[in-house]
């Protein structure tokens, strides 16, 4: 195990990665290899939460999503992705936080009552949808993380887990109330109470222009989309705009994407401006400036890809490799969790095969 401060996030296996993802974490991650112990999580239990009749397509996601991040940039030999399913610490550390959270402050998180609410599941989810918000705090703590790179929306799972750990650190390692949240450790505490590191773009919105971007939503534009695919997804994007001449809003969705996705700045600018004024440019030069840009920034992604595509037994390695270096640090975690909580009987070692 490194010296290097550590991070941990991740990924829910409910499809293949999108821009969201790239602006939103995997850029942050890509970078924070260089200087971190990077560990990134496949959520492929929590994807139980809304598929659990799916379990073919939570293994075909799980192993696309490997070469998605591949794709990006994320370099194996230097950061650790794992499998959830394969790191029994984090399933027993769920437990021993569920006991620390009351119900009702769990019912609460925003994104949950969120995602109840836009994928449609009324009151029908099972015990185990909100559990996930509980099994997402132990992902996180498993690893003793200083921080976390995720997009907006996971705000909340962080600040839940930031009490969860305060509250362990109280409960079981003697850690005053009045601590500081950057004192935890050094007075004693398990866990560090980890900071959430939201990038530049927090939420991209997607190409329906109302909610996020999703891979569960039907409004992404994906890694892997071709180069026509991805035109074809930023022509359909609606701006309610009927003529060139027609002063343009310079907040709308294609506006965003320029000034998210063309990287000079001056000709960002210089649209958004024509666009306001309504100054003779139209919606369908721009969707192609546009597209060009992103099919820019994902062509050596696509190349990058194309290496992996079909080779399950690479991905099936990297996982490996990833999941062995997770279960050596998580289960230094889960003992040192079980010692303070008086379950420290026996020592145990873990072995993948
Ligand atoms: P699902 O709809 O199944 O929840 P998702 O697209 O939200 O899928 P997650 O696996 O939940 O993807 O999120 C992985 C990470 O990517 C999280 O840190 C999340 O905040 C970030 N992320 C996802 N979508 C966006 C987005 N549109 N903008 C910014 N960040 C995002
Ligand atoms: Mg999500």
């Amino acid at each position: 195990m490194s010296n290097r401060p550590r991070i941990l996030t991740g990924d829910t296996p409910t499809g293949k990665l999108h821009l969201g993802h790239w602006v939103g974490s995997v850029r942050r991650r890509v970078e924070l290899q260089e200087s971190h112990d990077c560990y990134f999580i496949l959520a492929n239990m929590h994807a139980f939460t809304t598929r659990s009749d799916k379990t073919d397509e939570i293994r075909a996601d799980t192993l696309e999503i490997v070469r998605d991040l591949l794709a990006m940039g994320i370099d194996p030999e230097r950061a650790s992705i794992f499998l959830q399913s394969e790191v029994p610490a984090i399933a027993e550390l769920t437990f021993l936080f569920a006991m620390l959270l009351p119900y009702n402050r769990v019912m609460r998180n925003p994104t949950l009552k969120d995602e109840i609410r836009v994928k449609n599941l009324g009151d029908s989810y099972s015990f185990g949808f909100p559990l996930y918000a509980v099994g997402q705090t132990a992902d996180i703590l498993a690893f003793r993380p200083v921080s976390v790179p995720v997009g907006e929306d996971q705000v909340p799972h962080l600040e839940l887990t930031r009490e969860v750990a305060r509250r362990f650190n109280q409960m079981y390692c003697g850690v005053s109330d009045q601590a500081e949240d950057d004192d935890h450790v050094a007075e004693g505490g398990v866990f560090p109470v980890p900071r959430a590191d939201v990038g530049a773009v927090g939420r991209l919105v997607g190409i329906d222009g109302e909610n996020k971007m999703s891979k569960s939503l039907n409004n992404a534009v994906y890694i892997s989309d071709t180069a026509k695919q991805v035109q074809k997804k930023i022509n359909k994007i609606y701006t309610g705009r009927q003529s060139a001449t027609e002063p343009g809003d310079p907040t709308n969705v294609l506006m965003q994407y320029c000034e998210i996705f063309i990287p000079d700045a001056d000709r960002v600018a210089e649209i958004k401006d024509q666009y306001a004024r309504g100054a003779d440019i139209g919606d369908g030069h721009i969707k192609q400036e546009l597209g060009a840009a992103i099919n820019e920034l994902l062509e050596p992604m696509r190349e990058r890809r194309a290496k992996y595509e079909g080779d399950d037994a690479f991905v099936i390695d990297v996982l490996r490799e990833g999941t062995r270096r997770a279960n050596a640090v998580t289960e230094e975690t889960l003992a040192m969790a079980k010692e303070a909580c008086s379950l420290g009987f026996f020592d145990r070692t873990l072995e993948l095969s």
